[in-house]
């Protein structure tokens, strides 16, 4: 349970349109990536689908449900910020579970839901640790174990790997790939960087000053890119 259709989604900021018109179908249980450069409109186009930012026009559907107007907490996503976004003066085991204890999720239940978690991404030593005691790759996974105990229809990822260093980008990336096979969730990430896109995606979403300019597999964009931006994009030789 976790589809998602975009239908024409425009974004203006005052007079500039960041967003010109969006379409994009997302399956249950696909792992869709957005890439291209810096600017285009990556972040506002998850934003919009997480709710943080109204579009200017165009429908966001979830589950055959519009929900263009639900609140962001309402949309069932959970979302991954490149700079972690932990509560400092709150313990690992409480940064993962306040999103459920202010939903009003049973201490049992929120405790549950934090140890399968924090088995999967290795961090039951942490738990009563505070962010500014762990590392960069630690704080990322508790910013992946609090959106994984939300149990979410769909994961949202933006530029996850930005702020860690190469060899933890690695682990990182694995981490989330092995995540996505467990868990069967449907996920979009966002990401400049074509290595993470052609490793992690079942969709590759090449976005372009706000338009998409060609959508396929990993082996489609290489093979055949649409264009001369996508090639060049992608890497092909064309
Ligand atoms: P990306 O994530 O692909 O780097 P963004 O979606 O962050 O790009 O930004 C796309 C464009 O929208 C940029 O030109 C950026 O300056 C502009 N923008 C983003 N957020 C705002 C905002 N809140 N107000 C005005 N302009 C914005
Ligand atoms: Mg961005």
């Amino acid at each position: 349970m976790g589809s998602l259709k975009i239908e024409n989604v425009k974004k203006a900021f005052g007079p500039v349109e960041v967003l010109k018109g969006i379409n994009l179908d997302v399956t249950d249980g696909e792992f869709v990536v957005f890439v291209g450069p810096s600017g285009c409109g990556k972040s506002t186009l998850l934003r919009v689908i997480a709710g943080l930012e109204d579009s200017t026009s165009g429908r966001v559907v979830i589950d055959g449900q519009d929900v263009s107007v639900t609140p962001p907490a309402k949309r069932g996503i959970a979302m991954v910020f490149q700079t972690y976004a932990l509560y400092p003066h709150l313990t690992v085991k409480n940064n993962m579970g306040l999103g459920l204890k202010q939903a009003g999720t049973p201490a049992a239940e929120i405790d549950r839901r934090i140890g399968i978690a924090s088995s999967m991404l290795s961090l039951e030593p942490y738990l009563e640790r505070r962010p500014a005691e762990l590392s960069g790759g630690q704080r990322q996974r508790v910013a992946i174990g609090r959106a994984v105990v939300r149990e979410p229809k769909l994961f949202l990822f933006d530029e996850p790997l930005s702020n860690l260093d190469a060899a933890l980008r690695v682990n990182t990336r694995l981490e989330i790939a092995q995540l996505h096979r467990r868990l069967k969730a449907t996920m979009i990430y966002v990401t400049h960087d074509q290595v993470e896109a052609m490793t992690l995606a079942d969709k590759i979403v090449v976005l372009n000053a706000g338009r998409i300019e060609q959508i396929g597999g990993p082996m489609e964009l290489y093979n055949s890119p649409a264009n001369e931006f996508v090639a060049g994009f992608i890497g092909s030789p064309k």
